[in-house]
C-alpha cells in the first residue's frame, strides 16, 4: 500500500456539503492516510472565511470590546456543520477555552490557529481517523523559524504509530511553547511537511480550482490548465502571486522527489497539475509546444535607480547598496543594472516605511550621483523551460505590449532563461497579463 497525504483548502471544508465530497474523495483511495485541512473558507464570494472572523476577534479582545457576536457566528458555522454530518461531536469546552483565552489577550496566532484545530476535529471525527494536534509534531525555534529537522523527527515517529490521521495546517509551537502560525495560506506548507515525515509517495492539494492555471483566472478568461509542471517554475509562479500554492510549500516536498498533484474538490475527476522535478520525459507533445509554461504577477513595487559615473570601475559599489537595504531589512527582488546605472526593485510594504532613511543613507554610503524612486509598479513574471529553446519570446512579449499602448518600466531576465519579468504600471497589470496570455495562447 502507498502512501498519500490530501491537503483539503479552506473553500473544499466551506460546509457540511463540501465535507461530504471531501469524504468520498478519502475513502475512494486507501493510500489517502493523512490529511491536512484548513480552516473552513468562503461559501460565497462575500462571505467570510473562519481565520478573518477569528483574527477580527482577537482584534477586538485587544483593544477590550466585547467580541461575543463575532464569535458566535464561528459557533454557528462549526456547529452547523457538525448537526448536518450527524456527529456526537461537542466543541462547546473548546469554543469556552478559546473565548476565555482571547479574553485574556491570547497571542494573535493562537486565536487564527483555532480555525484550523476545530475544523481538524471535525473532519476527523467524520472520517473516523486519528486527530493529531499540529501543536505537538510541528515545531519553531527560538528564532521563529519552522524548525525543519526537529519536526520532521518527531512528526515521522508520530505517523510511523498512526495509521491514519487528520493534522490541522497552518500553525505548531514556539519554543516558549506558544502557538505560531505560518504566513496566510500556510496550511499548503503543513501538508508538504507531513508528506516529507510520512515518507508520502503524492502530496494532493485539493483546492477549488481544476489544477494550476497558465494565468490567474480572476484575470484571463478560462485560461490553459497546465497538465505537468517543474518545482522551479511553480516557485517562480507561486512567488510571483499565483497564490493556488504557498511558495513555501515546495521546499519540503522537493527534497525527497515527492510529487504534488493539485486537485479540484467539486471535480474530483479531472487530473490536476502535476508538479515534479524535470518534465522533459513526461511532457506530452502538445504540452512541449507551448514556449510558456505560466505568467503571474504582483502589485507595489518601487524601482530605486542610482545612477554614478564610472558606477562600473567601482569595486563593492553593489555590494554598499545592499548593505544598506540590509540594514534597513529591506530584502531586494530584482536588480537590473546598466553601464553607470543600477536599479534595485523592493517590495513597496517594506521600502515605504524608512524610505527617507533609505535614501539618504544610499547617498552617504555610495556617493551616487542621482537617486530616483519610482513607486506603483507592478511586476509579471512569464516562466517556462521552453523559453531557452525559444528565440524571440521576449520580443514577442514586448510586441505584444506596445500594440497595447502599455508602458514597459524595467526587464530583467533571469539567467536561468527560465523566466522573464516585467515591470509595469500598477495600473497596467490586469491588461498587461491579458496583453501577454494573448500572445502566446491564442
Ligand atoms: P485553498 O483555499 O484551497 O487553499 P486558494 O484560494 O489558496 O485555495 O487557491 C486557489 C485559488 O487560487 C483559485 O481559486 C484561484 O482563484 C487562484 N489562482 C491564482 N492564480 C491561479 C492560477 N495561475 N491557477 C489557478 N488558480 C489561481
Ligand atoms: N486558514 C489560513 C488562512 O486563511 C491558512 C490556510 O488556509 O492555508 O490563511
Ligand atoms: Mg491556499
Amino acid at each position: 500500500m502507498g502512501i498519500k497525504v490530501a491537503k483539503f483548502g479552506g473553500s473544499s471544508l466551506a460546509d457540511e456539503n463540501q465535507f461530504r465530497k471531501v469524504k468520498k474523495i478519502v475513502e475512494a483511495d486507501p493510500d489517502r492516510r493523512y490529511i491536512v485541512p484548513s480552516a473552513p473558507g468562503k461559501r460565497f464570494s462575500d462571505d467570510i472565511k473562519i481565520t478573518d472572523l477569528l483574527y477580527r476577534c482577537y482584534d477586538m479582545a485587544k483593544s477590550g470590546e466585547n467580541f461575543e457576536k463575532e464569535f458566535s457566528l464561528i459557533e454557528k458555522r462549526y456547529n452547523d456543520i457538525i448537526s448536518a454530518l450527524s456527529l456526537s461531536l461537542s466543541l462547546e469546552d473548546d469554543f469556552t477555552e478559546i473565548k476565555s483565552a482571547l479574553r485574556a489577550k491570547v497571542g494573535r496566532d493562537y486565536a487564527a490557529s483555532r480555525g484550523e484545530y476545530l475544523n481538524g476535529k471535525i473532519l476527523a471525527e467524520y472520517l473516523g481517523y486519528t486527530f493529531i494536534d499540529a501543536a505537538e509534531v510541528i515545531f519553531f525555534d527560538e528564532n521563529g523559524k519552522f524548525a525543519a529537522e526537529h519536526t520532521n523527527y518527531v512528526l515521522s515517529e508520530r505517523l510511523k504509530r498512526t495509521e491514519r490521521a487528520v493534522i490541522p495546517g497552518f500553525y505548531g509551537i514556539s519554543a516558549n511553547d506558544t502557538i505560531k502560525t505560518f504566513s496566510r495560506g500556510g496550511s499548503d506548507i503543513t501538508g508538504a511537511i507531513v508528506a516529507k515525515a510520512a515518507r508520502a509517495d503524492l502530496y494532493e492539494n485539493w483546492t477549488d480550482v481544476s489544477g494550476f492555471l497558465c494565468a490567474d483566472p480572476r484575470i484571463v478568461k478560462n485560461p490553459r490548465p497546465i497538465g505537468i509542471i517543474t518545482y522551479r517554475e511553480l516557485r517562480e509562479l507561486s512567488y510571483m502571486g499565483a497564490t493556488v500554492l504557498h511558495e513555501e510549500a515546495i521546499f519540503p516536498v522537493k527534497s525527497e522527489g515527492i510529487p504534488i498533484n493539485i486537485r479540484n474538490t467539486n471535480k474530483p475527476e479531472d487530473c490536476g497539475t502535476m508538479i515534479v522535478a524535470s518534465v522533459s520525459t513526461m511532457r506530452t507533445d502538445d504540452e512541449n509546444q507551448n514556449i510558456i509554461t505560466g505568467i503571474a504577477g504582483k502589485k507595489n513595487f518601487s524601482v530605486i535607480t542610482l545612477e554614478k559615473d564610472r558606477m562600473n570601475e567601482e569595486v563593492g559599489f553593489g555590494r554598499r547598496v545592499l548593505e544598506v537595504l540590509e540594514h534597513h531589512n529591506v530584502c531586494f527582488e530584482h536588480l537590473p543594472s546598466g553601464i553607470d546605472t543600477m536599479s534595485v526593485i523592493v517590495d513597496d510594504s517594506l521600502f515605504s516605511k524608512d524610505k527617507n532613511e533609505i535614501i539618504s543613507d544610499l547617498f552617504d554610503e555610495t556617493g551616487a550621483d542621482s537617486i530616483d524612486v519610482e513607486s506603483g509598479i507592478a511586476l509579471i513574471a512569464v516562466a517556462g523551460h521552453g523559453m531557452k529553446n525559444m528565440r524571440g519570446t521576449a520580443a514577442k512579449i514586448f510586441t505584444a505590449l506596445a500594440d497595447a499602448n502599455i508602458n514597459i518600466r524595467m526587464i530583467d531576465q533571469g539567467s536561468s532563461e527560465l523566466n522573464i519579468i516585467i515591470g509595469v504600471n500598477n495600473d497596467d497589470f490586469e491588461e498587461s497579463i491579458r496583453t501577454i496570455y494573448g500572445a502566446f495562447e491564442n
